[in-house]
């Protein structure tokens, strides 16, 4: 089982058009995939068209200890499931404040037989903070996807977010890397677009060898600006149904292909791992 993280401290960047249509991609091709919603704003359980409301099963209730993880996942489309957030997930930071093992709540309510039979992959799509929502997938994950909008900023901001999965690595999760980088937002053709991609790369390729990051591989598919990929979500659909012939359906469609061909190498590492 691929357990990724989609995740950056900034908002705004792509992180839930990704976890969702990278998802959806890969239940098309017949892979098992759960969405795992860890942001109190919902926004990937409504782009899957859950209405999420008081009284839903959500992954609050297994942050409080009250539900199991497959107690609270449902199906939205064929081979894809979600763990909805609500709300109430707000509240976690601060209730688990003092909880002794409160990084890793959500790992060990994954690490069931049951869920490990029942799904190829979890994309977990992680609020816009560094709070315990994120250290929880980071804990839980064998990977980390980096969604990156390519502006001037774009570096300083993947800095910080390195220097935390590197923290991370070593207190909590010696397994996780940072295993690719997804430029979203893309304005082809643009000097700056380009530009930032080259310096990703060089970073990259300077970048210490131990790192978590060593590794990390820029997708080569860029997933460009498309304003279908902007409606979907009210729809309450992936892109691949509301708008299937789009530019924003093929650029996943791109990413999810690059994501499966990489499945052997993860298998390895995870066998490495254990
Ligand atoms: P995050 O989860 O990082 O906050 P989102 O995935 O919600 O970012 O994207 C932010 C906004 O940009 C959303 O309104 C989303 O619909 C829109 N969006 C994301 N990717 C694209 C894209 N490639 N083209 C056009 N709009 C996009
Ligand atoms: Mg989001």
């Amino acid at each position: 089982m691929r357990i990724i993280a989609v995740m950056n401290q900034k908002g705004g960047v792509g992180k839930t058009t990704t976890s969702v249509n990278l998802a959806a991609g890969l239940a098309q091709l017949g892979r098992r995939v759960c969405v795992v919603d860890l942001d109190p704003q919902a926004h990937s359980s409504i782009h899957l068209g859950v209405e999420v409301q008081g009284g839903t099963d959500s992954i609050y209730q297994v942050f409080a200890g009250a539900k199991t993880f497959p107690d609270v996942t449902q199906m939205v489309a064929q081979n894809l499931w979600l763990a909805p957030a609500d709300i109430d997930l707000a509240a976690t930071e601060l209730e688990l404040v003092d909880a002794p093992g409160r990084e890793y709540i959500l790992k060990q309510a994954l690490n069931q037989a049951e869920v490990a039979k029942k799904f190829d992959y979890l994309v977990m799509d992680c609020p816009p903070s560094l709070g315990v929502l994120t250290i929880n997938a980071l804990s839980a994950a064998n990977e980390v996807f980096i969604p990156l909008q390519p502006h001037f900023f774009a570096l300083q901001g993947l800095s910080k977010l390195f220097e935390t999965t590197a923290l991370v690595t070593r207190r909590l999760n010696r397994e996780l890397r940072v295993s690719g980088i997804v430029l979203c937002l893309y304005d082809t053709g643009t000097r700056l677009a380009g530009d930032v991609t080259d310096d990703l790369m060089l970073f990259l390729e300077q970048s210490d060898p131990q790192a978590p990051w060593a590794n990390a591989k820029v997708f080569n598919t860029k997933i460009r600006r498309n304003i279908k990929l902007a409606e979907a979500p009210s729809h309450g659909h992936s892109i691949f149904q509301y708008a299937p012939s789009s530019a924003g359906a093929q650029d996943y469609q791109n990413l999810v292909l690059e994501v499966v061909a990489a499945e052997q190498e993860a298998e390895q590492d995870d066998r490495l791992a254990a």
